[in-house]
């Protein structure tokens, strides 16, 4: 039987960063205590499960003390039954993670830290508006080492504002030089509403195509040099240190959420929460829980969900598993537009699994849309 996951958001940051467009922002003390007390409220009225990854995402989870993280564990611990090995993780800013706050972590049972360092360049953090310099970055890692950690993924960002593939490249090996066991190196994104709208919208100072599609290449090439797989379209792991968690939502596994906008998945029915804090904190401080939605998800809406997220992956999709899901031959059903895909080296077709070749990943969005 599967075994959930359990998302947890905190929704708190010191400061908005320029492109973000997540759920997050700035709160005093005050609202972040209140918060912590409506999150273990929530949790110990979510359906008892047997639990093996939680996730503490963000907003920037560091900003809770320490105590209160242990807190939100404490109320897991109560509702939840633990697997042994569970993977714990939390996402943390290098400005709000201090040696005794990463210690306390570890002491607690995290055993996975996720580090958003985005780049390692003082110029592209200030301009993204970080709130760390490089040497932040630098003193966590260490700090994390110091403290015991010894699953470490760091979160680079490629495509910054007046970013070189040189650059890059440079961040890509100062985090190698630290010896994590898990990069994510995500490409920048303009989202809507966000300062960086205002700012590049038409693409001024971005990286074009190529030095993008450059950038993304390199990535590749470099961590396969040191030992990384490419497991998934913008993760990199050392064999065996792949995130359990974020595994989960690639293989469409249940999971269970909690706090302000999370959503969870039970198998079938989607839940999400209210993505306003006010109406969050009212709501179970009155008692409820704070669910916007239920969707229950047709069979045609889960393979489309199952397609599209089992192909990020790298062991792409087994034709075997997809018939006993769905109960159709996944390659039957799209044997034209497959055949031209693999005729054109954009998918392989191997050993009962379909996936994307190199050159597939850097089209996968168009090709996925084809395909759903
Ligand atoms: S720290 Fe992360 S969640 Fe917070 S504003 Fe910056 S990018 Fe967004």
């Amino acid at each position: 039987m599967n075994k959930f996951g359990l998302y947890l958001h905190i929704p708190f940051c010191v400061k908005k960063c320029a492109y973000c467009d997540f759920l997050s922002a700035p709160a005093d003390e005050a609202m972040r205590e209140r918060y912590v007390s409506a999150l273990v409220r929530e949790i110990s009225m979510q359906p008892p499960q047997s639990i093996d990854s939680i996730f503490f995402g963000g907003g920037t989870p560091s900003v809770l003390t320490a105590a209160q993280t242990e807190r939100i564990l404490d109320a897991v611990y109560a509702r939840h039954s633990m697997e042994q090995d569970a993977e714990i993780t939390t996402e943390c800013n290098p400005a709000t993670a201090d040696f005794n706050q990463l210690s306390a972590y570890r002491k607690m049972g995290i055993n996975r830290l996720s580090i958003g360092v985005q780049s390692f360049c003082d110029a592209e953090l200030k301009l993204l508006g970080r709130v760390h310099d490089s040497a932040a970055a630098k003193a966590c890692i260490t700090d994390a080492k110091k403290a015991g950690f010894e699953n470490i993924n760091l979160d680079l960002m490629s495509g910054i504002p007046k970013q070189t593939v040189e650059s890059f490249e440079e961040n890509l090996h100062i985090a190698l030089s630290y010896e994590p066991t898990h990069i994510s190196a995500y490409s920048l994104i303009v989202e809507p509403d966000t300062p960086f709208e205002k700012l590049y919208a038409d693409g001024r100072d971005l990286p074009d195509e190529d030095a993008e599609r450059t950038m993304y290449a390199r990535t590749g090439e470099i961590l396969d040099a040191h030992g990384f797989v490419h497991y998934e379209i913008s993760n990199y792991a050392k064999s065996g240190f792949e995130s359990r968690h974020n595994l989960k939502y690639w293989h469409c596994s249940p999971y269970l959420a909690a706090g302000l906008g999370a959503h969870g998945f039970d198998g079938s029915v989607r839940t999400e929460n209210v993505r306003d804090l006010t109406q969050y904190l009212r709501m179970l401080e009155g008692g409820k829980a704070p669910i916007a939605q239920q969707t229950k998800l047709t069979q045609a809406d889960l393979a489309s969900e199952y397609i599209m997220m089992a192909l990020r992956l790298k062991e792409g999709i087994s034709l075997s598993a997809f018939f006993e899901k769905f109960g159709y031959d996944f390659y039957e059903a799209h044997k034209k537009k497959l055949e031209l895909y693999i005729q054109n080296g954009f998918m392989v077709c191997k050993d009962g699994r379909i996936a994307f070749t190199k050159k597939g990943i850097q089209v996968s969005n168009s090709i996925l849309c084809e395909l759903i």
